[in-house]
């Protein structure tokens, strides 16, 4: 594998490890899908975590604005899904710190915990595991924005998008692969069900 791997490779590497799977899934929200995806799932090797989160730090490294701020920059993560790339991605900069945000339950907003306080213009550089709506990354940037803290940028390791996915333009954005499942919005719609094929819960 090359030092920044292709699309196939990452995408070859999710399948190997069980993270992408074809097949015919409900979400929790009713959406059925052709395909599902749990990067974790990848992550639980730490030499796959390593070789992702290299990678992606090379790309974000190559940004000449972002490379000058390595030294101030923090890495920080919207949960749990994204703690392996975020401290991959730290290590491999050598950045200035790596932290997350988490909710209480389920229903709550994201928040940092206590005594966590940011620098006045901290330097910070947003991390996923996947962006898929959006919404996870958005509200972690407001909640950035609200503590003081100026994001410069965001990297994830798979990026699937809908047409509804928040854009975070101009910031720059990094992602090793760019995957498109079709998505049905109910089993009505579903091709799939259409099929008789049968359908797997999934929980996220
Ligand atoms: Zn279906």
């Amino acid at each position: 594998m090359q030092l920044v791997p292709t699309q196939e490779e990452v995408v070859g590497l999710l399948r190997e490890t069980g993270a992408l799977r074809d097949g015919h899934f409900e979400y929790p929200n009713g959406l059925h899908a052709n395909e599902y995806l749990q990067v974790a799932l990848a992550m639980r090797s730490y030499q796959h975590s390593k070789t992702m989160s290299v990678a992606l730090s090379r790309m974000v490294r190559a940004n000449p604005e972002i490379r000058a701020l390595i030294g101030e920059l923090s890495i920080v993560a919207p949960g749990t899904g994204g703690l392996p790339v975020a401290y991959g991605i730290c290590e491999a900069l050598r950045a200035h710190q790596v932290y997350w945000a988490e909710r209480s339950d389920g229903t709550q907003p994201l928040r940092f915990r206590q005594y966590f306080e940011m620098a006045p213009g901290e330097k910070v550089l947003l991390v996923d595991d996947i962006l898929r709506s959006g919404k996870q990354l958005a509200e972690l940037k407001n909640l950035v924005e609200s503590k003081g803290g100026q994001v410069i940028g965001l990297a994830v390791i798979v990026y699937q998008d809908t047409p509804r996915t928040i854009k975070f333009d101009p910031l720059p954005f990094y992602y090793l692969a760019r995957l498109d499942a079709t998505y049905y919005k109910d089993a009505a719609s579903c091709d799939l069900c259409k099929r008789g094929a049968p359908v797997e819960k999934v929980w996220i």
